[in-house]
Protein backbone atom coordinates (compact mmCIF):
# COMPACT_ATOMS: atom_id res chain seq x y z
CA UNK A 1 0.00 0.00 0.00
CA UNK A 2 1.17 3.32 -0.66
CA UNK A 3 1.31 6.11 1.31
CA UNK A 4 0.95 9.44 2.37
CA UNK A 5 3.93 12.18 0.69
CA UNK A 6 2.14 15.49 -0.13
CA UNK A 7 -0.19 17.75 1.60
CA UNK A 8 -0.97 21.25 0.09
CA UNK A 9 -3.94 23.42 2.02
CA UNK A 10 -5.37 26.19 -0.26
CA UNK A 11 -7.59 28.63 1.55
CA UNK A 12 -9.75 30.07 -0.92
CA UNK A 13 -12.61 33.12 0.27
CA UNK A 14 -15.66 32.13 -2.17
CA UNK A 15 -18.08 35.29 -3.18
CA UNK A 16 -21.35 34.90 -1.21
CA UNK A 17 -24.32 35.61 -2.47
CA UNK A 18 -26.94 35.93 -0.31
CA UNK A 19 -26.93 37.18 3.28
CA UNK A 20 -27.16 34.07 5.76
CA UNK A 21 -28.02 34.77 9.74
CA UNK A 22 -28.96 32.76 12.72
CA UNK A 23 -29.32 32.29 16.02
CA UNK A 24 -25.46 32.22 17.14
CA UNK A 25 -24.35 34.20 14.22
CA UNK A 26 -23.89 34.39 9.98
CA UNK A 27 -22.49 32.84 7.47
CA UNK A 28 -21.65 36.01 5.43
CA UNK A 29 -23.43 38.68 3.90
CA UNK A 30 -24.36 39.20 0.15
CA UNK A 31 -21.45 40.66 -1.66
CA UNK A 32 -19.04 38.88 1.08
CA UNK A 33 -16.42 36.19 1.60
CA UNK A 34 -16.82 32.58 2.44
CA UNK A 35 -14.13 31.27 3.48
CA UNK A 36 -13.19 27.27 2.53
CA UNK A 37 -10.04 25.39 3.28
CA UNK A 38 -9.13 22.78 0.12
CA UNK A 39 -6.40 19.74 0.86
CA UNK A 40 -4.90 18.12 -1.84
CA UNK A 41 -3.24 14.64 -0.52
CA UNK A 42 -0.69 12.87 -3.20
CA UNK A 43 0.74 9.53 -2.07
CA UNK A 44 3.35 7.84 -3.00
CA UNK A 45 2.45 6.38 -6.43
CA UNK A 46 1.34 10.11 -7.54
CA UNK A 47 -2.49 9.88 -6.93
CA UNK A 48 -4.42 12.55 -5.61
CA UNK A 49 -7.40 13.08 -3.52
CA UNK A 50 -9.14 16.51 -2.52
CA UNK A 51 -10.98 17.14 0.88
CA UNK A 52 -12.35 21.22 2.05
CA UNK A 53 -13.55 22.45 5.11
CA UNK A 54 -15.55 25.27 5.74
CA UNK A 55 -15.24 26.82 8.85
CA UNK A 56 -17.89 29.63 9.49
CA UNK A 57 -16.45 31.55 12.89
CA UNK A 58 -19.10 32.02 15.19
CA UNK A 59 -20.66 28.79 14.26
CA UNK A 60 -17.67 27.22 15.72
CA UNK A 61 -13.88 28.10 17.31
CA UNK A 62 -12.35 27.07 13.93
CA UNK A 63 -11.62 30.01 11.04
CA UNK A 64 -10.00 29.81 8.05
CA UNK A 65 -6.33 30.80 9.84
CA UNK A 66 -7.37 28.41 12.60
CA UNK A 67 -7.73 25.30 9.62
CA UNK A 68 -5.01 26.44 7.84
CA UNK A 69 -2.48 26.69 10.32
CA UNK A 70 -3.70 23.37 12.07
CA UNK A 71 -3.36 21.35 8.39
CA UNK A 72 0.24 22.69 7.21
CA UNK A 73 1.76 23.16 11.22
CA UNK A 74 0.04 20.22 13.14
CA UNK A 75 -2.03 17.78 11.13
CA UNK A 76 0.38 17.09 7.73
CA UNK A 77 3.65 16.48 10.40
CA UNK A 78 1.75 13.89 11.71
CA UNK A 79 -0.04 11.79 9.06
CA UNK A 80 2.68 12.06 6.05
CA UNK A 81 4.36 8.84 5.73
CA UNK A 82 1.49 6.85 6.69
CA UNK A 83 -0.49 4.51 4.53
CA UNK A 84 -2.87 5.61 2.90
CA UNK A 85 -5.33 2.85 4.03
CA UNK A 86 -5.02 3.60 7.58
CA UNK A 87 -7.94 5.52 8.11
CA UNK A 88 -7.88 4.08 12.08
CA UNK A 89 -4.06 5.03 11.89
CA UNK A 90 -4.52 8.98 10.39
CA UNK A 91 -6.96 9.88 13.14
CA UNK A 92 -4.88 8.29 15.98
CA UNK A 93 -1.98 10.85 14.63
CA UNK A 94 -4.18 13.72 14.22
CA UNK A 95 -6.03 13.09 17.90
CA UNK A 96 -2.15 12.95 19.25
CA UNK A 97 -0.83 15.68 17.64
CA UNK A 98 -4.05 18.11 18.47
CA UNK A 99 -4.87 16.56 21.88
CA UNK A 100 -7.60 15.01 23.54
CA UNK A 101 -10.30 17.02 25.47
CA UNK A 102 -14.01 16.63 26.23
CA UNK A 103 -14.70 16.73 23.05
CA UNK A 104 -12.65 16.70 19.73
CA UNK A 105 -10.71 19.53 18.65
CA UNK A 106 -9.91 21.31 15.74
CA UNK A 107 -12.91 18.84 13.94
CA UNK A 108 -13.10 20.82 10.26
CA UNK A 109 -9.38 20.54 10.11
CA UNK A 110 -9.74 17.11 10.50
CA UNK A 111 -12.34 16.37 8.44
CA UNK A 112 -10.60 18.23 5.14
CA UNK A 113 -7.84 16.12 5.64
CA UNK A 114 -10.08 13.14 6.01
CA UNK A 115 -12.20 13.27 3.05
CA UNK A 116 -9.27 13.83 1.04
CA UNK A 117 -7.90 10.84 2.27
CA UNK A 118 -10.90 8.58 1.58
CA UNK A 119 -11.23 10.25 -2.08
CA UNK A 120 -8.14 8.99 -2.70
CA UNK A 121 -8.68 5.24 -1.60
CA UNK A 122 -12.22 5.08 -3.06
CA UNK A 123 -10.68 6.55 -6.80
CA UNK A 124 -7.45 3.88 -5.81
CA UNK A 125 -9.94 0.95 -5.33
CA UNK A 126 -12.01 2.48 -9.01
CA UNK A 127 -15.60 2.91 -6.48
CA UNK A 128 -17.54 5.58 -6.05
CA UNK A 129 -17.36 6.67 -2.64
CA UNK A 130 -20.73 5.04 -1.56
CA UNK A 131 -19.37 2.08 -3.42
CA UNK A 132 -16.55 2.17 -1.55
CA UNK A 133 -17.90 2.82 2.04
CA UNK A 134 -20.19 -0.46 1.27
CA UNK A 135 -23.37 0.99 -0.28
CA UNK A 136 -24.18 0.59 -4.20
CA UNK A 137 -23.93 3.06 -7.12
CA UNK A 138 -28.00 2.41 -7.54
CA UNK A 139 -28.45 4.62 -4.91
CA UNK A 140 -27.66 7.79 -6.64
CA UNK A 141 -30.30 10.45 -5.11
CA UNK A 142 -30.05 12.50 -2.37
CA UNK A 143 -33.13 14.79 -1.83
CA UNK A 144 -31.99 18.38 -0.60
CA UNK A 145 -34.13 20.65 1.99
CA UNK A 146 -34.37 24.57 1.14
CA UNK A 147 -33.09 27.00 3.80
CA UNK A 148 -35.47 29.54 4.38
CA UNK A 149 -34.15 33.00 6.01
CA UNK A 150 -37.31 35.18 6.36
CA UNK A 151 -38.60 35.53 9.71
CA UNK A 152 -42.29 36.56 8.42
CA UNK A 153 -45.18 35.79 6.48
CA UNK A 154 -44.44 37.13 3.62
CA UNK A 155 -40.94 36.52 2.77
CA UNK A 156 -41.41 32.89 4.06
CA UNK A 157 -44.27 32.46 1.18
CA UNK A 158 -41.74 34.37 -1.47
CA UNK A 159 -39.16 31.76 -0.74
CA UNK A 160 -41.04 28.60 -0.36
CA UNK A 161 -42.20 29.38 -4.02
CA UNK A 162 -38.92 30.17 -5.12
CA UNK A 163 -37.37 26.36 -3.54
CA UNK A 164 -40.63 24.94 -4.85
CA UNK A 165 -40.15 25.66 -8.25
CA UNK A 166 -36.53 24.79 -8.40
CA UNK A 167 -38.36 21.50 -7.18
CA UNK A 168 -37.58 21.74 -3.69
CA UNK A 169 -40.22 19.43 -1.40
CA UNK A 170 -38.46 19.71 2.20
CA UNK A 171 -37.77 23.02 3.85
CA UNK A 172 -35.93 24.13 7.29
CA UNK A 173 -36.17 27.68 9.13
CA UNK A 174 -33.89 29.13 11.09
CA UNK A 175 -35.79 29.82 14.47
CA UNK A 176 -34.70 31.91 17.56
CA UNK A 177 -33.41 34.75 15.01
CA UNK A 178 -36.80 36.67 15.69
CA UNK A 179 -38.67 34.42 18.14
CA UNK A 180 -41.52 36.60 18.63
CA UNK A 181 -42.15 35.68 14.91
CA UNK A 182 -41.46 31.64 15.30
CA UNK A 183 -44.64 30.19 15.53
CA UNK A 184 -45.93 32.50 12.24
CA UNK A 185 -42.83 31.11 10.39
CA UNK A 186 -43.74 27.49 11.12
CA UNK A 187 -47.15 27.79 10.95
CA UNK A 188 -46.39 29.10 7.07
CA UNK A 189 -44.03 26.60 6.22
CA UNK A 190 -46.27 23.79 7.61
CA UNK A 191 -49.41 24.77 5.54
CA UNK A 192 -47.86 25.56 2.53
CA UNK A 193 -45.54 22.04 2.53
CA UNK A 194 -46.53 19.65 0.39
CA UNK A 195 -47.54 16.24 1.06
CA UNK A 196 -44.19 14.61 2.35
CA UNK A 197 -42.11 17.75 3.01
CA UNK A 198 -40.33 17.40 5.92
CA UNK A 199 -40.26 20.58 7.54
CA UNK A 200 -37.57 21.48 10.24
CA UNK A 201 -36.62 23.97 12.34
CA UNK A 202 -32.98 25.34 13.76
CA UNK A 203 -32.23 27.18 16.57
CA UNK A 204 -28.94 26.97 16.71
CA UNK A 205 -28.61 27.16 20.58
CA UNK A 206 -30.63 30.29 20.47
CA UNK A 207 -33.01 29.41 23.00
CA UNK A 208 -33.18 29.67 27.31
CA UNK A 209 -35.00 26.31 28.79
CA UNK A 210 -38.47 28.58 28.98
CA UNK A 211 -38.36 29.25 25.40
CA UNK A 212 -37.72 26.50 24.06
CA UNK A 213 -40.63 24.72 25.88
CA UNK A 214 -43.05 27.20 24.76
CA UNK A 215 -41.86 27.23 21.00
CA UNK A 216 -41.74 23.40 21.76
CA UNK A 217 -45.24 23.16 22.56
CA UNK A 218 -46.22 24.88 19.79
CA UNK A 219 -44.40 23.54 17.32
CA UNK A 220 -45.63 20.19 18.21
CA UNK A 221 -48.83 21.22 17.54
CA UNK A 222 -48.01 22.53 14.10
CA UNK A 223 -46.44 19.28 12.89
CA UNK A 224 -43.15 20.50 13.18
CA UNK A 225 -40.79 17.49 12.40
CA UNK A 226 -37.77 18.14 14.43
CA UNK A 227 -36.29 20.58 16.42
CA UNK A 228 -32.45 20.91 16.23
CA UNK A 229 -30.01 21.99 18.59
CA UNK A 230 -32.74 24.63 20.76
CA UNK A 231 -30.32 25.27 23.36
CA UNK A 232 -26.69 26.28 23.92
CA UNK A 233 -24.46 22.82 23.05
CA UNK A 234 -22.66 22.80 26.51
CA UNK A 235 -26.13 22.90 28.15
CA UNK A 236 -26.37 18.59 28.32
CA UNK A 237 -28.72 19.14 31.40
CA UNK A 238 -31.33 21.21 30.19
CA UNK A 239 -31.81 19.10 27.06
CA UNK A 240 -32.91 16.55 30.17
CA UNK A 241 -35.39 18.90 31.21
CA UNK A 242 -36.79 19.52 27.88
CA UNK A 243 -36.59 16.47 26.75
CA UNK A 244 -39.46 15.43 29.64
CA UNK A 245 -41.49 18.23 28.83
CA UNK A 246 -41.87 17.90 25.21
CA UNK A 247 -42.61 15.34 22.90
CA UNK A 248 -41.58 17.10 19.46
CA UNK A 249 -38.81 15.42 17.71
CA UNK A 250 -35.42 16.65 18.69
CA UNK A 251 -32.12 16.42 17.35
CA UNK A 252 -28.40 17.76 18.01
CA UNK A 253 -25.97 19.36 16.36
CA UNK A 254 -23.03 21.47 17.62
CA UNK A 255 -23.43 19.29 20.64
CA UNK A 256 -22.33 16.60 18.72
CA UNK A 257 -19.17 16.74 17.27
CA UNK A 258 -16.94 13.43 18.23
CA UNK A 259 -19.29 10.23 18.64
CA UNK A 260 -18.78 9.84 22.01
CA UNK A 261 -20.89 13.31 22.73
CA UNK A 262 -23.62 11.67 20.36
CA UNK A 263 -23.80 8.56 22.09
CA UNK A 264 -24.25 10.73 25.33
CA UNK A 265 -27.60 12.00 23.71
CA UNK A 266 -28.66 9.30 22.03
CA UNK A 267 -27.86 6.63 25.29
CA UNK A 268 -30.22 9.29 27.06
CA UNK A 269 -33.20 9.39 25.20
CA UNK A 270 -32.61 12.89 24.06
CA UNK A 271 -32.80 12.97 20.78
CA UNK A 272 -35.16 11.05 17.82
CA UNK A 273 -32.41 11.80 14.84
CA UNK A 274 -28.52 11.59 14.08
CA UNK A 275 -27.88 15.36 12.42
CA UNK A 276 -24.84 14.01 10.53
CA UNK A 277 -22.76 16.93 9.31
CA UNK A 278 -19.41 15.83 8.09
CA UNK A 279 -17.29 19.08 8.88
CA UNK A 280 -18.63 19.35 11.84
CA UNK A 281 -17.53 16.08 13.06
CA UNK A 282 -14.11 15.75 12.16
CA UNK A 283 -14.43 13.57 8.70
CA UNK A 284 -16.07 10.95 7.43
CA UNK A 285 -14.55 7.86 9.58
CA UNK A 286 -15.81 9.30 12.75
CA UNK A 287 -19.25 9.82 11.44
CA UNK A 288 -19.53 6.46 10.44
CA UNK A 289 -19.04 5.97 14.03
CA UNK A 290 -22.00 8.35 14.86
CA UNK A 291 -23.93 6.48 12.11
CA UNK A 292 -23.26 2.91 13.56
CA UNK A 293 -24.36 4.76 16.86
CA UNK A 294 -27.84 6.14 15.37
CA UNK A 295 -28.49 2.41 14.11
CA UNK A 296 -27.52 0.74 17.27
CA UNK A 297 -30.15 3.01 18.99
CA UNK A 298 -32.74 2.85 16.29
CA UNK A 299 -32.23 6.52 15.53
CA UNK A 300 -33.01 7.75 11.85
CA UNK A 301 -30.80 9.98 10.12
CA UNK A 302 -30.72 13.62 8.65
CA UNK A 303 -28.44 15.33 6.72
CA UNK A 304 -27.12 19.01 7.32
CA UNK A 305 -23.92 21.28 6.61
CA UNK A 306 -23.44 24.77 6.79
CA UNK A 307 -23.09 26.45 3.81
CA UNK A 308 -20.55 23.35 2.90
CA UNK A 309 -18.81 23.69 -0.33
CA UNK A 310 -19.70 21.54 -3.42
CA UNK A 311 -17.05 18.54 -2.78
CA UNK A 312 -18.33 18.08 0.78
CA UNK A 313 -21.68 18.45 -0.32
CA UNK A 314 -21.17 15.29 -2.44
CA UNK A 315 -18.46 13.11 0.25
CA UNK A 316 -21.73 13.69 2.46
CA UNK A 317 -24.22 12.51 0.19
CA UNK A 318 -21.84 9.70 -1.08
CA UNK A 319 -21.51 8.89 2.77
CA UNK A 320 -25.39 9.29 3.62
CA UNK A 321 -26.43 7.33 0.47
CA UNK A 322 -24.50 4.11 1.10
CA UNK A 323 -26.27 3.85 4.45
CA UNK A 324 -29.39 4.31 2.62
CA UNK A 325 -30.31 7.75 3.32
CA UNK A 326 -31.77 9.53 0.78
CA UNK A 327 -33.07 12.69 2.09
CA UNK A 328 -33.58 15.35 3.48
CA UNK A 329 -30.18 17.01 3.36
CA UNK A 330 -30.12 20.47 4.41
CA UNK A 331 -26.41 21.16 2.22
CA UNK A 332 -27.08 24.39 1.14
CA UNK A 333 -23.92 26.05 -0.22
CA UNK A 334 -25.75 26.51 -3.59
CA UNK A 335 -28.44 29.02 -2.07
CA UNK A 336 -25.40 31.82 -0.54
CA UNK A 337 -21.98 30.83 -2.37
CA UNK A 338 -21.09 31.34 -6.00
CA UNK A 339 -18.86 27.62 -6.56
CA UNK A 340 -19.26 27.93 -10.64
CA UNK A 341 -15.39 29.04 -11.28
CA UNK A 342 -14.39 25.91 -9.00
CA UNK A 343 -16.90 23.37 -10.28
CA UNK A 344 -17.89 24.40 -13.65
CA UNK A 345 -20.11 21.27 -14.35
CA UNK A 346 -21.92 21.55 -10.91
CA UNK A 347 -25.19 22.02 -12.52
CA UNK A 348 -25.23 18.87 -14.07
CA UNK A 349 -25.23 17.01 -11.00
CA UNK A 350 -27.06 19.17 -8.06
CA UNK A 351 -30.56 20.12 -9.64
CA UNK A 352 -34.27 19.74 -9.37
CA UNK A 353 -33.75 20.23 -5.45
CA UNK A 354 -31.61 16.81 -5.67
CA UNK A 355 -27.91 15.86 -5.90
CA UNK A 356 -27.78 13.41 -9.08
CA UNK A 357 -24.33 11.12 -7.67
CA UNK A 358 -22.68 9.54 -11.31
CA UNK A 359 -20.78 6.31 -10.78
CA UNK A 360 -17.02 8.51 -11.03
CA UNK A 361 -14.37 6.70 -8.45
CA UNK A 362 -13.76 8.97 -5.07
CA UNK A 363 -16.40 12.05 -4.19
CA UNK A 364 -16.97 12.22 -7.86
CA UNK A 365 -16.23 15.50 -8.48
CA UNK A 366 -12.70 17.88 -8.40
CA UNK A 367 -12.27 21.47 -7.93
CA UNK A 368 -10.37 23.63 -10.39
CA UNK A 369 -7.01 23.73 -9.49
CA UNK A 370 -6.43 27.35 -11.30
CA UNK A 371 -9.39 28.76 -10.26
CA UNK A 372 -8.61 27.42 -6.99
CA UNK A 373 -5.09 29.36 -7.03
CA UNK A 374 -7.48 32.63 -8.00
CA UNK A 375 -9.20 32.72 -5.32
CA UNK A 376 -6.40 32.28 -2.18
CA UNK A 377 -7.13 34.07 0.55
MG1 LIG B 1 -27.87 23.13 12.65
Amino acid sequence: MTNITAIEVFPVHLPMIRSFSFASGSAGKAGGKAPHVFVKLTDSEGAVGWGEGRPVPGWSPETLETVTSTLRGYIAPAVIGLPVSDRWGVHAAMQRALGRGPSMGQPIARSALDMALHDLLAKRAGLSLRAFLGGSNERNRMALSYTLTGHDRASILEEMAVGQAAGFLHFNFKAAVAPETDVEVAETVAEHSASGGFVWADANQGFQLHNARRVAKAFESIGVDVLEQPLPADQFEQMVALRASTSIPLAVDEASVGPADFFRYASRGLVDYLVVKVTRSGGIWPSLQQIAIAEAAGLPLLVSGLTDGFLTKMAVCQMALAYGFAGPAALNGSQFTDESALFPRKSEIEYGGSVHLTDAPGIGVEPDETALRAFTA
